[in-house]
């Protein structure tokens, strides 16, 4: 029997937050979930409400929380760039007042706290793959700024907490992530591509489909996130936690063409600014740490997605 804990998941209602919170209440723990939705949505915990111990606060994080909590996973932040582009000034509050205060509640409870961080802090990487121990290429101040350097500066913020303070800090740099409870209009790539696929629309592929990314399953990677915030209190990463498969978008959205059997037609558009052009991750560390490495081949994930999106469109 694991020890029930007090667990506060902020942005528990958006995709990663929802199949996190499940994940947790599943282990008998009493579960905070954080929201303020922005982007997520209350389908996505509504199965929830069964657990006597979920409860949900609507409360952006940018103003302080006085509860009590053992755990706190910061996930709280718009995922795709749409989202996080519509309000950048937000987006950088987000991370940064969010950072801030939670790290306030982490030290007035002496709860453990883990950052939901980003491939993101790489920019568009001048090596490949990316380990942990690269600085990363990041434009300042263009339109992906608000979030990269808005999760860099949160990183910040965590490990001077961790130096200055001690507070007990994991900080995960996720790497693109899909599967059930993205949102049909969040823009990023698989959720577009199984959307227009299954609408017979066409199929969006931004510049010429050559730049890569590798596509973890949202399962593998709540599963690591919870090993990590287990972990020793020494061990703070940052550590690379995604799937390092990596496919081209073009192939993506072929794959995903044949496996809903669409008769959607593939059309290029112009590729977004600062859109790195490769991207997978060296998760040496998360191997060795975590003693974690992903299972769910895109094949199959890609199967469960489409599946839920599915349901969703009927
Ligand atoms: P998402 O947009 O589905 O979820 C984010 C959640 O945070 C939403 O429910 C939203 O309403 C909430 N939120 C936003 N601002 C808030 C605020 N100020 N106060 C309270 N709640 C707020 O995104 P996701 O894909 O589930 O991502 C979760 C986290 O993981 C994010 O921090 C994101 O940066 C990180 N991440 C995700 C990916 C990915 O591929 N999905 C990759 C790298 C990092
Ligand atoms: N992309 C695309 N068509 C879409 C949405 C995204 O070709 O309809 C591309 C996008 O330009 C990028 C990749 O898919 O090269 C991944 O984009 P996403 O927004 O999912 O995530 P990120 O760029 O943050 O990795």
């Amino acid at each position: 029997m694991t020890e029930t804990k007090r667990i506060l998941v902020t942005g528990g209602a958006g995709f990663i937050g929802s199949h996190l919170c499940h994940s947790l209440l599943k282990q008998s723990h009493d579960v905070i979930c954080v929201d303020n939705f922005y982007t997520g949505s209350k389908k996505n915990i509504l199965p929830l409400k069964q657990y006597p111990y979920f409860e949900l606060l609507r409360h952006d994080i940018c103003f302080p929380l006085y509860i009590e909590v053992d755990e706190i996973y910061n996930l709280a932040c718009p995922a795709s760039p749409i989202h996080y582009q519509r309000d950048p000034v937000q987006t950088t509050k987000t991370n940064v007042h969010g950072a801030i205060n939670m790290l306030g509640l982490a030290r007035r409870t002496g709860a453990r706290i883990l950052q939901a961080s980003t491939s993101e802090v790489y920019g568009d990487p001048t090596t490949h793959p990316q380990q942990e121990s690269y600085w990363g290429n990041v434009n300042p101040i263009g339109v992906r700024s608000c979030y990269d350097e808005g999760k860099r500066c949160a990183e910040t913020l965590f490990f001077d907490n961790y130096r200055q303070r001690g507070i007990p800090i994991k900080v995960a740099r996720i790497f693109n992530t899909y599967g059930p409870h993205m949102h049909p209009n969040d823009g990023r790539v698989v959720s577009n591509f199984i959307v227009q696929a299954l609408k017979g629309e066409n199929i969006t592929v931004y510049g010429d489909g050559a730049q890569t990314r590798s596509f973890c399953y949202v399962d593998d990677l709540v599963g690591a996130l919870v090993k990590f915030m287990s972990t020793d209190k020494n061990i703070t990463g940052p550590i690379n936690l995604g799937n390092p498969v990596e496919t081209t978008i073009i192939a993506l959205a072929e794959q995903i063409i044949a496996m809903t059997h669409s008769k959607s037609k593939i059309v290029h558009k112009s590729l977004p600014t600062d859109d790195p052009v490769r991207r997978r991750p060296d998760i040496t560390k998360a191997r060795e740490l975590l003693d974690w490495h992903p299972v769910v081949a895109l094949k199959d994930g890609l199967q469960e997605t489409i599946a839920y999106f599915e349901r969703l469109l009927k």
